[in-house]
This record gives structure tokens, sequence and C-alpha cells, in this order.
């Protein structure tokens, strides 16, 4: 079955993404998804580009929209790496910072493409486990005995965020190794790390435009750092792909950096429809952790979460359930529309009713 693969290959668990159905249509709360669309300058912006232009490469540094970050985060184009989705831009940091058969820290509990991406380049992990409440133990990231560290921040898929005093104690802790943060749902209520990467060389921080800029489509992902990380970003890509970035991902994520308002209009309704929803399941009995991302992270202590799901998806609604330890009984609802919520909340008070749970 697996002839012809190299050893390294033959060994590997890949990721597994959260369904994308066909020929249904769902309520899609399983992929933290932006449920409005994107911005209307970002579709004509795509929409300049899909004539003659595309028979020419795209600019392989998308300048333009390094240049529209910097406008946007206040930092030089140098601080700024782009790559195709925040995945391929982590991949990349692995890569170029991460050293084969030395050993890394990220939680047990947290986005599960990390371990794949270690297995992938032979970087060897300890997986911390996150405590009790799922708050992650600053102190055990702070021995300096790690040849790098991994944290999401809000972590996923429990959407807690660590404060920024304890992400800077790691940094800290850290000097002489890559820290990287993940802020893929930053735009949603956390506090960023970017201050920090003028005052700590050994900082990366990684987002994405799939989330709170509706772009998740497009692919594309941003890393801010220190010139010479990013410098070590781009000698991996340029030794991988000329172009990660097409033509319409530039334009794109241009157009969506541009357009402030509609960002600031589309992330403020996702999360008073968050809050809302948390109100919502805590009355049916839900255990809801605190959440800076868009998604919720809940337990219901007499319901199974499995159970939730499947019959969830009978009723036209997805959400993501992980058969992990100590997040079992657990569901990730992304947030969708107000109408959205208000569907699954009432589909879920329906279910438990069925079951005699509330
Ligand atoms: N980091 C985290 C924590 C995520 O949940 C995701 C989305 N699955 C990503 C990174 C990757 O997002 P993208 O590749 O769409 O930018």
């Amino acid at each position: 079955m697996k002839e012809f693969w190299s050893s390294r290959i033959r060994g590997i668990v890949p990721y597994t993404p959260g369904e994308q159905p066909r020929g249904r249509t769902f309520i899609k709360l399983n992929t933290n998804e932006n449920p409005y669309g994107p911005s209307p300058a970002v579709v004509a912006a795509i929409g300049r580009e899909t004539g003659d232009s595309l028979r020419l490469y795209p600019d392989p540094e998308a300048t333009e929209l390094r240049q529209a970050a910097a406008r946007f985060y206040d930092l030089t184009p140098e601080e700024i790496f782009v790559g195709n989705g925040s995945d391929e831009v982590l991949a990349f940091a692995f890569q170029a910072f991460f050293e084969p058969g030395k050993t890394i820290a990220f939680p047990d509990i947290t986005y599960s493409f990390y371990p794949v991406y270690a297995d992938l380049f032979g970087i060897l992990y300890d997986r911390i486990p996150l405590k009790e409440d799922f708050t992650l133990p600053v102190e055990r990231y702070c021995g300096g005995e790690y040849a790098g560290v991994v944290v999401c921040n809000p972590n996923a898929p429990t959407g807690i965020q660590l404060p920024l005093t304890e992400i800077e104690r790691i940094i800290r802790a850290n000097p002489a190794v890559v820290v990287l943060v993940d802020e893929a749902y930053i735009d949603f209520g956390g506090e960023s790390a970017l201050g920090f990467i003028r005052q700590y060389p050994n900082v990366l921080v990684v987002q994405t435009m799939s989330k709170s800029r509706s772009l998740a489509g497009m692919r594309v992902g941003l890393a801010f750092g220190n010139p010479n990380l990013i410098a070590g970003l781009n000698a991996v890509k340029n030794s991988f792909n000329s172009y990660t970035l097409d033509r319409l991902a530039i334009a794109a994520g241009t157009a969506a950096l541009e357009d402030r308002e509609y960002f600031q209009e589309t992330r403020s309704r996702v999360i008073a429809t968050r809050e809302r929803t948390v109100d919502s399941l805590r009355e049916m009995g839900f255990l809801v952790h605190p959440s800076c991302s868009n998604f919720l992270f809940a337990s219901h202590p007499q319901v199974p979460a499995q159970w939730l799901q499947q019959a969830l998806r009978e009723r036209g609604i997805l959400v993501r359930y992980f058969n992990q330890p100590r997040i079992d009984n657990y569901l990730r609802i992304s947030i969708g529309t107000e109408a959205d919520m208000e569907t699954f909340c009432r589909e879920v008070a329906a279910l438990l009713q069925k079951r005699g749970s509330v």
C-alpha cells in the first residue's frame, strides 16, 4: 500500500480538517469560518485580476499585500511575511526555526497541526498538559530546556486567552530559541503579541485572513517578526515555491486590509453574537469557557458531546467534535450569523428536551 513512500512519510499521520460538505446545505459551525462574506472591495479587487493579468506570474514577494499589512499594523514590510494560509506560514516557521531531533514544547490540547508539522520535519516535541481549567502552566515553558515553543493565543479549540504578560514571560525565558505565537483568532477580542516583535528578536507572531477577514477560501496567512526571522521564512519559501500567493490572493488580501470599516463591523457582529450564544448555552446547563475567539468550547454534564454532534448533523447543523482524551465531551461551535445561532440554540434545546436533560 505504501510502496515507494519514503520512511518518513510512511509514519506520518496527517491532519484532518473539518468537514466541507457537498450536496446538502448545512449551517456550518465546524471550521471557524466567518459567517459574513468578505468586503465588497475584496470582490471588486479579485474581479480586476481575472483578465489578461493571469498569464503573468504574481509578485513573488507580494509587495502590495505586505505594504498594506505594514500600514494596517504600523510596521515595515521587512517585518512581514505572507503565505498561502497561516498553515503554510506555520509549516515554514517550523522548518526555519526548529531543529530536527531537538525538542520543542506546545500544549497537549491545542491546534492539532503542530504535532503533524513536527513529525513531518523530524522535530521532537513535549506536549505539556494544560491545567484542569484548560489554562496554560506558564512556568513549564520557562525552564529554558526547549529548542522552541509554540503557543496558540487564544488557544484552539478552547478559545481561552493567555494574558500578554504571560506570553512575555515565556518569550523572556527562552531568549535563545524562537517562540511562535499563533494568533489565528486574535481579532475576536484577544490581546496581540505584535507589540513585542521589536523588543524581542525571538518572537514570531502568526495570523490569518481566514477568520476575521472572511478569506478562508483565498488562503492568506501572515507572520510578523524581526527582519531576521522574516528573512528565515523567505529562505524556506524561496527554496520551496516562489509563488505561494497567487494574484487573486494578493489582491484580495490587500483590499481586505484596506477596508477597515468592514473589518470592524463584521468582527464586532461576531463578538456580539458569541456573547449572546454563551448566555443561551449556559442557560441550558452547558459549561462554556470564556472565549476570545470566533468559536465556543462547550460541554453539557448530562449529554454526550458526540451524540449531540451527530444529532445536530441530522438536523442540518455541523459542529466540531474531537475524539481526544480530556476534550471528548466537548463541542467546538463556530459563531455563525445571529440567525444561525438562534437556530442552533433552538435545535440544541429541542435535543436536550428529547433526552430529558433540561
Ligand atoms: N492556526 C489555528 C489555531 C487554526 O485554527 C487555523 C485554522 N484551522 C490555522 C492556524 C490555519 O488557518 P489558515 O491556514 O486558514 O490561515
